[in-house]
């Protein structure tokens, strides 16, 4: 259903299913038509122009009605552009499947001998497999097939290929399964949509290849038409009786045209990245669409969000990802936010630059100061300057944000350069300090190695000197030791807090892990469901949690030596964003919650630093 609605928003796609779908339904009830029979010649009626009385579209220089040869003849070329282009994809996925799955000697045996079929010009190929065959439809048809088998193999094989290495193929033979059941299982349904892709822009060529060979009288044979025949008989009278050409011609353009509209659509309806983000590309920076009034500066901080509100727009549903949300941190401070998978953290920092994917992701309030200004208002030019200039980010995953193709030291280079007008060897020589700065043993012959030659924790290491490429004041680091083991961990931390302390950083540390927070924040802000749920100095927070949650978050870490405690969990999932509940989005999972607490609207009680957003607080604060 998803795929008939976004092929009918593109709107040529929509004209070519309606032409195409005329023409197909026209030619199914054909027979049923009361039409001439198409291949009865009748000498003294010939070259009767278009609207005459009995012939619709006149006759042909045989005097048989055109009108009816027209829609036999559409009837043969369609169906022999279908039949060739299945058997042709048929043929062609299979040989590509093959090649890619099992690679190696049998891969390029193949291909050898696919490219040398491709070597030949494929009119040449088809002539020549006609020639051996003799003329006639069937033959036309297989050598319409044939030539475009190759086609079909290579790009096949090379979505094969890359998808014959990924992990899910290695799973299914670690789970036992035989060749015959991962090719089928596996690894058709996911190059399926490019076969049907392949099929769908390359009918259309295949209605006109068969054309050509019947024009040159190497398909249908006489007295049977069809539309390629029907222009090769009316060559010779295409100056006297230009009727018997053009209509046979405009027959074939609106087939070719419709089928490849109809083609591209499918093409984009079928890419799975498309369904989310509709048929729009991304936008540079978030789109801002402020309902209320903007916030009044403050002197807060060097980064200052106040009351930020990110919703995505996914169709009617709306998510709202973060609501209300106020923070700042100050030079030389680090500010933790912690929370739940799903709660908000990353939409949060991702806003700040407008870096959240627009659609589905709009800022419908509130306002980013950075040193006053407000970044909301700010173009996608003065948003650039910013980014990495100013506001780094540090993202979990450093093999996924390095470019695998690209020596560390080449990636470093080119972050400082994309900020100022350095040198090449100034920049190498920036890079290799940033190396030391990061503490990476070797920091000569490691910029010359590639990401995938570096370990996780040295590879966040270089994630982290890219981000202070450019000396920003700001450093958002979202999740940047969650994929890392416990003793990498704290060196990455020790690190960061070391920066801080040398540079007057300002630090946001996105994390779900309280230990973190205890070892790195000054100041901390609960986020639960999109909202903050409390705020504080980390050790008032740590020591005398106020809010519920708070208070279970802290209880899920394990304290080494701490004796036996009982590790709890919290149970139940927090709610999804886009059905929020009324009153405390936490009641549900709380065992404190009251009557009062599933009613209307929650503010955050207290004064900055300290504050909670709960009726009922563990603490008072
Ligand atoms: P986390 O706190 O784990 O970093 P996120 O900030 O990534 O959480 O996500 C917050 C909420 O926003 C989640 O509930 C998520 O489902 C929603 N969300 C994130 N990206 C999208 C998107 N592209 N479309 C719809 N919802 C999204
Ligand atoms: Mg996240």
């Amino acid at each position: 259903m998803t795929f008939l609605r976004l092929l009918f928003r593109n709107r040529l796609a929509g004209l070519g299913a309606v032409i195409l779908g005329i023409i197909i339904i026209l030619v199914t009830i054909t027979p049923l038509l009361p039409l001439p029979d198409p291949n009865a010649t009748a000498t003294a009626n010939r070259f009767l122009r278009p609207f005459s009385e009995g012939h619709l579209l006149g006759t042909d220089h045989l005097g048989r009605d055109i009108l009816a040869r027209l829609l036999y003849g559409t009837r043969i070329s369609l169906a022999i552009g279908l039949v060739s282009a299945f058997f042709a994809a048929l043929f062609g996925s299979a040989i590509g499947i093959i090649a890619g799955y099992f690679g190696g000697r049998i891969d390029n045996v193949i291909m050898r001998l696919i490219d040398m079929l491709m070597a030949f010009p494929y009119i040449l190929l088809a002539l020549a497999i006609v020639a051996a065959l003799g003329p006639g439809l069937m033959n036309a048809l297989i050598a319409v097939a044939a030539v475009n088998v190759p086609f079909f193999a290579r790009n096949i094989r090379g979505i094969t290929v890359s998808l014959a290495g990924r992990e899910f193929i290695d799973a299914a033979r670690l789970a036992g399964l035989g060749h015959t059941r991962i090719i089928l299982s596996e690894l058709l349904p996911n190059v399926l949509p490019v076969i049907v892709i392949g099929i769908s822009t390359t009918v259309g060529w295949m209605i006109l290849e068969t054309a050509g060979l019947s024009f040159l009288g190497l398909g249908s044979q006489p007295p049977n038409a069809d539309l390629g025949s029907m222009l090769g008989e009316a060559r010779a009278a295409l100056i006297t009786a230009p009727h018997t050409s053009i209509i046979p011609g405009i027959m074939i353009f609106l087939i070719v045209m419709s089928i490849n509209l109809l083609g591209d659509g499918v093409r984009d309806a079928l890419d799975p990245r498309l369904k989310s983000g509709a048929l729009t590309r991304p936008r540079a920076t978030t789109r801002v669409d402020r309902k209320g009034p903007v916030p009044q500066a403050d002197q807060k901080g060097l980064l200052n969000i106040q009351s930020l509100e990110t919703q995505f727009h996914v169709g009617p549903r709306i998510y709202r990802a973060v609501n209300e949300v106020s923070l700042h941190v100050s030079a030389g401070e680090c500010l933790g936010i912690i929370g739940e998978s799903g709660s908000g953290k990353s939409v949060t920092a991702l806003s700040v630059m407008g870096l959240v994917a627009s659609p589905p992701g709009v800022i419908t309030g509130g306002a980013v100061r950075y040193d006053g200004e407000d970044l909301l208002d700010a173009s996608y030019e003065r948003l650039r300057q910013k980014r990495g200039n100013n506001v780094a980010y540090i993202f979990q995953d450093p093999l996924a944000t390095l470019h695998p193709l690209y020596k560390i030291g080449d990636q470093l280079v080119e972050a400082i350069q994309s900020h100022n007008n350095t040198s090449t060897k100034e920049a190498r020589t920036k890079a290799l300090e940033l190396l030391k700065s990061v503490r990476i043993p070797n920091a000569p012959e490691r910029l010359d190695n590639y990401p995938h030659e570096m370990s996780g924790g040295m590879r966040q290491r270089v994630g982290i000197a890219m981000a202070l490429a450019n000396d920003p004041e700001v450093i958002i680091a979202d999740e940047p030791t969650t994929a890392l083991d416990v003793t990498v961990q704290a060196q990455i931390l020790t690190l960061l807090d070391d920066l801080r302390r040398e540079r007057g950083l300002a630090i946001i540390f996105i994390t779900h892990d309280f230990g973190v927070v205890a070892q790195l924040c000054d100041r901390v802000a609960v986020m639960y469901a999109g909202r903050i749920v409390e705020e504080g100095q980390t050790k008032a927070v740590l020591d005398a949690p106020a809010h519920p949650y708070t208070k279970r978050l802290i209880a899920c870490v394990p304290e080494l030596g701490g004796g036996r405690r009982e590790l709890a969990a919290i149970p139940g999932l927090p709610p999804v964003v886009d059905r929020l509940p009324e009153g405390c989005a936490f009641a549900a999972r709380c065992d404190k919650a009251q009557d009062a607490c599933h009613r209307g609207y929650i503010p955050l009680n207290g004064h900055a630093p300290r504050a909670v957003r709960c009726l009922f607080p563990e603490e008072v604060v």
